[in-house]
């Protein structure tokens, strides 16, 4: 394969684009890979397909070797089969609706696990015809609310889908473990790294889910890692619950005027100014802070809610959201605070909220509030606290929980620290942050229950087919590529994905310099080379040509230049390694041997 640079539909910017926020983004736009359609939707040109087609490549090869097949399914769906699971209210805003001519409704399709079981329906009844494996690599559509950092979160964007069909948990269990694996030699072999963590299955059901996240500061997703193997998404993290604590010798519950405190921080200050206690002195985690949040429900009802976790901690939405889903969660705004005068921003405290149990006298109950109160699971049982007296300028102090407060419940939604201990008692956590490029559910029978999919088993009897979904977010991987391999001066792709193996750059205005180029260029390329050569003519000065060499991050360079006269042309690594001067003579077989090692990594 032989590029001419002259020839080629690309343009590279020197400047970045004004949206990019991370290097990705930057990158692809500015090397001429993508362009910017509409927010979160990218058009794809030459050298950006050509990537794109190699991580297809890999991930097709690595499917077959796990047995799936593939199909292509539409993007534009009908309303019916989202409509009987429930995802057709559940995805809320999140998806593309349309209506044809006729008044029907019809979806962009966000994932396909509804179309797959109904094909299998179609087509299949007996347990004789499972297991089965089935994919595809597909578009979809997701109105995401805050699309970002280029193809990373796109509202377009290319998925490998692949779904498992089993009779039975056993199946279930190997259908899984073998995508599982599928996923590992995938990103093994594009040379990303990845950690794979406990999940939360979202909207989309089932048992269990893991998630294969690639460690990046950028990344929108926080997972844990403990000394002793655990690994888990920040959503999934169950908190560990203290035991109870003996309360017999607590004081009662007494309000005291503390003006000015309508944070955690001007309130323990004014605590230890005013009611310093003799053993130690207060701290954020002697209070308990109430916060109120709005949950917007997937029918677009807006529903309040009041979160109670110790001062210290602050609410993780996305941990919240994952605990409310497929409601989304959003601060509570100046409305919502205007139609319930019950909650004192600042100030507001239990004796507000939660059942209406009688609570201690003066531990400011008034009447209740209407709006849900779910607690931190740290609030245990006999917990002492100072929180907010639902009066302006008062707390009050020694509130009991259990004693004098409860809740409608307790909800994860507390920020994990680092240093919190692993659920299973592995040790404390660390935390890091990642992109997910894959996400695998163990769905089970929810949509073949919701969709007549069964099979008769060897008794004849119907079964209900239990199933798995397992998706790779293709362009979202490309990103990850991208953002893994570059440095200021551009992209550094690894061999196996680059748009091609060598960068030919013929300089100056020589002609026998081009000769020479354009010799080396089609020797390579007839040896199964994939040559990008940059053949544009004297006026495109070598600077440029160097610049968008190392903007392209095509491997290898080799400049075809001033060193001619002395017969010998410069090859030189895009990133790391030494240049060296190679005879002309020599230079086919060089270049060969080094594109040979760097795809043998
Ligand atoms: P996220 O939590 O990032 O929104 P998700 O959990 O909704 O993703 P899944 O439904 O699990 O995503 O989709 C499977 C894979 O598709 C994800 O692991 C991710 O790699 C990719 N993906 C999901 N949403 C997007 C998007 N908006 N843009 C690009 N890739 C995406
Ligand atoms: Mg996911």
């Amino acid at each position: 394969m032989l590029i001419r640079l002259s020839q080629l539909f690309f343009r590279t910017l020197r400047e970045d684009p004004v949206d990019a926020e991370v290097a990705s983004h930057r990158l692809l736009v500015r090397a001429g890979y993508i362009r910017r359609a509409a927010p979160g939707i990218y058009s794809w040109l030459p050298l950006g397909l050509r990537v794109l087609a190699k991580v297809e490549q890999v991930v097709r090869e690595e499917m077959a070797a796990a047995g799936a097949q593939e199909v292509h399914f539409p993007a534009l769906l009908p309303r019916e089969p989202y409509e009987a699971t429930g995802r057709w209210t559940e995805y809320g805003p999140n998806i593309f609706r349309l209506k044809d001519r006729k008044g029907g409704d019809y979806l962009l399709a966000p994932t396909h696990e509804e179309m797959f079981t109904l094909l299998v329906k179609d087509l299949y009844s007996s347990y004789k015809d499972l297991p089965l494996a089935l994919y595809q690599i597909q578009t979809k559509y997701r109105d995401e609310a805050r699309p970002r950092a280029g193809l990373i979160r796109g509202r377009e964007f290319i998925m490998k889908d692949a779904y498992s069909f089993d009779v039975d948990d056993a199946g279930l269990a190997v259908s899984y473990q073998s995508q599982r694996d599928a996923y590992e030699r995938i990103f093994s072999r594009l040379g990303l790294e990845y950690v794979i963590v406990a999940a939360t299955s979202g909207a989309m059901g089932g048992s269990r889910s893991e998630e294969f996240l690639t460690p990046t500061a950028i990344g929108e997703d926080t997972f844990v890692r403990s000394p002793g193997g655990y690994a888990a998404n920040v959503e999934a993290v169950t908190t560990v619950v203290p035991d109870a604590v003996p309360f017999d010798d607590a004081p009662a519950a007494h309000v005291e005027d503390t003006p000015d405190t309508p944070t955690i921080d001007t309130l323990v200050a004014v605590a230890n100014e005013r009611f310093a206690r003799p053993d130690r002195p207060w701290a954020a985690a002697d209070t308990l802070k109430n916060v109120v949040l709005a949950l917007v429900h997937p029918t677009g009802e807006r529903e309040l809610l009041v979160v109670g976790l110790p001062g210290d901690r602050e609410v993780d939405l996305k941990r919240l959201e994952a605990s409310v889903a497929p409601a989304e969660v959003e601060a509570a705004g100046d409305a919502d605070f205007a139609a319930h005068p019950e909650l004192v921003r600042g100030y507001l405290g239990p004796g507000v909220l939660g059942p209406n149990v009688p609570v201690a006298e003066g531990a400011g109950d008034t009447a209740r509030t209407s709006v849900r109160y779910l607690l931190d699971p740290r609030v245990v049982v006999g917990t002492r606290w100072i929180t907010g007296a639902n009066e302006h300028g008062k707390h009050v102090f020694d509130l009991v929980a259990g004693r004098d407060f409860t809740a409608d419940g307790t909800v994860e939604a507390a920020e994990v620290r680092a240093g919190d201990p692993a659920p299973d008692g592995s040790g404390p956590l660390e935390l890091a942050r990642g992109i997910e490029i894959g996400h695998i559910f163990a769905l089970g029978r929810k949509y073949a229950q919701a969709l007549g999919l069964t099979v008769l088993d060897q008794n004849g009897k119907a079964q209900v087919v239990t199933m798995g979904s397992y998706g790779v977010g293709v362009t979202r991987v490309l990103a990850a590529l991208a953002e893994a391999n570059n440095d200021e001066r551009g992209l550094a792709w690894p061999a196996h994905v680059a748009p091609a193996h060598v960068h030919v750059v013929a300089t100056g205005k020589d002609p026998a310099v081009f000769e020479a180029a354009d010799a080396l260029a089609t020797e390579l390329s007839s040896r199964g080379v994939e040559v990008l050569y940059d053949d544009r003519p004297g006026k495109v000065s070598p600077g440029v040509k160097f610049a968008d060499a190392e903007l392209l991050g095509v491997p290898l360079v080799v400049v075809v230049g001033r060193g001619l006269a002395e017969g010998v042309v410069e090859v030189r690594p895009r990133v790391g390694g030494t240049t060296e001067q190679v005879p002309v003579a020599e230079a086919a077989d060089r270049v060969s041997a080094l594109v040979d090692a760097l795809l043998a990594v």
